[in-house]
């Protein structure tokens, strides 16, 4: 009895899970797509602390009693975890997002990790002389203790990467050799120890290989990649669980790591579509190390002219269609309210206003989505790129608030740039340019940018926050 009801239980969650994960491919639903997702694994977790039987070999049930202390723990645990990630998750600031989403992956590869080393141990200890436990078992849970370990170190270098402690790609010499050798060296160290039936001193020496490899997997990759390798590092994590459903016979666990294991996936190609880079080069290359192929401004021909906040004012207030570009700068700035502001008051007076959204504005994907989603921002005003980029013809004033390279086209007319090939906003058909920055400087990619120098554009120089906060003042002083 008890044994279906925990059946159906991981169904709620397995179909909480997908249905939760298809509402977040869309802004308006993805709230409820979380909370969807976070109810059906509530009801899983609960459902195994309650309901699971202990079943013998044959398959019989076996009657036993779990100490309240067991319980105490358990729910101790969770009582902890959900304050520290409440409160973390509370606190911290968009463009902090991707450092948090690599240390959460992080503690879901060393918990694989950890499952796996525990029913190592057990199964070390439960054996009797002559039983031997099945090659599948024993691969899934070697497997789960590679990829988990690998993901976890892996994420730790990421986390330190993107919060700037290790703000230098290392790179050994030939480290793409080294991280090969290293790779088939811990792959063939796991077949031994199937093979072999291990014991918990060469578990214990695997868990370590494999931690070092996904430190020297991770070192030499430039910071700015780090977001195409948090997400790769979530699908090994996503894989990681799934071979501890197996283990385990528990489909919740294993449709849920399979579903990680392929968004993950897919979100890296995607990602890596976006920006034109091939995975490999991401992985092996050296992009993002600090722009060896970056052209300074002095190698650019052409000047650039600046507009006074009145100028502008007056130019968007005699406007009919202005779009938002927003970038990164936007969400450094925390700009995202004003923004909002300045697009209401910009209606008020007729003008129509849209947001250009880019697939890789920011640092993650959908980063501008849940900014302007924050500040109310309507959904129906955020147009994908191939949707508003035929627009810009019929647009009066286009309005970058600290975006760079989604808009830079040299990712059309220049073969030697890195960002060549890139899908970009096509901002330089519309009548006017307006740019807000606070300086010349690059963005992410590392390269300067022809469009700062086409006659069309105007820089509107400051810090987004404060810079628009003006323009919305001169434009109350308006009629
Ligand atoms: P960029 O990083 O190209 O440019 C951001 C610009 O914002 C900078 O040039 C900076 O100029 C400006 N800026 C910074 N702070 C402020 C501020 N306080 N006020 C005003 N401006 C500011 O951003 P984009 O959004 O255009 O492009 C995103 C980049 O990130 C792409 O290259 C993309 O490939 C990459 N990327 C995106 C991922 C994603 O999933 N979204 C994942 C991985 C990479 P200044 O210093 O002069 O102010």
């Amino acid at each position: 009895m008890k044994g279906n009801l925990l059946e159906i239980c991981y169904l709620i969650g397995s179909v909480t899970f997908i249905v939760g994960l298809k509402m977040m491919g869309n802004a308006k639903t993805a709230r409820k797509g979380n909370l969807y997702g976070a109810i059906g694994m509530t009801i899983a977790i609960l459902g195994t602390i309650f309901l699971f039987e202990r079943k013998d070999h044959e398959g019989n049930i076996v009657d036993y009693s779990v100490p309240g202390i067991v319980y105490a723990l358990i729910f101790g645990a969770i009582a902890l975890g959900t304050v520290i990630g409440w409160l973390t998750a509370k606190k911290v600031q968009m463009t902090k997002m991707p450092e948090l989403v690599s240390v959460f992956n992080g503690m879901g590869g060393a918990c694989a990790a950890l499952i796996s080393l525990i029913e190592l141990n057990h199964l070390f200890h439960t054996s009797t002389e002559g039983s031997h436990t099945s090659y599948g078992m024993m691969i899934a849970i070697v497997l789960g203790l590679i990829i988990g370990s690998v993901s976890f170190s892996g994420s730790i270098i990421a986390f330190l990467k993107l919060n700037g402690t290790m703000n230098k790609p290392i790179r050994l010499p030939a480290y793409n050799l080294v991280n090969n050798v290293v790779m088939v060296g811990v792959l063939a160290f796991g077949g031994y120890f199937v093979m072999s039936g291990g014991n918990m001193l060469l578990a214990c020496c695997l868990f370590g290989a494999a931690i070092l490899y996904g430190i020297l997997f991770t070192v030499p990759i430039g910071g700015a990649d780090m977001p195409v390798v948090i997400s790769l590092l979530n699908s090994f994590t996503g894989l990681a669980a799934a071979f501890g459903g197996f283990l385990y016979d528990n489909k919740v666990m294993l449709t849920g790591g399979i579903l990680v294991g392929s968004a993950g996936t897919l979100l890296t190609l995607v990602m890596c579509k976006a920006m034109n880079r091939p995975l490999s080069g991401v992985l092996f290359g050296a992009f993002g190390g600090g722009g060896a192929s970056a052209a300074g401004p002095d190698d650019v021909k052409g000047s650039i002219k600046d507009v006074q906040v009145s100028d502008l004012a007056v130019l968007m207030n005699y406007s009919k269609k202005v779009v938002i570009v927003p970038g990164y700068g936007l969400a450094v700035a925390q700009a995202q309210h004003v923004i909002h502001e300045l697009e209401m008051l910009l209606e008020e007076r007729g003008v129509e206003v849209k947001y250009a959204i880019h697939p890789v504005a920011g640092r993650m994907p959908g980063h501008m989505n849940v900014l302007l989603a924050e500040s109310n921002v309507s959904y129906d005003k955020l147009v994908e790129m191939d949707d508003i980029n035929p627009e810009f013809e019929q647009t009066d004033v286009v309005l970058i608030v600290g975006a760079n390279d989604v808009v830079n086209p040299a990712a059309k007319t220049d073969p030697s740039s890195p960002i060549y090939g890139m899908p970009i906003l096509e901002v330089n058909k519309a009548k006017n340019v307006i740019v807000n920055k606070r300086s010349m400087n690059a963005g992410y990619a590392g390269i300067d940018n022809l469009l700062f120098y086409d006659p069309k554009c105007s820089m509107f120089f400051g810090d987004a926050k404060k810079a628009l906060t003006e323009l919305v003042a001169e434009l109350k002083t308006m009629e």
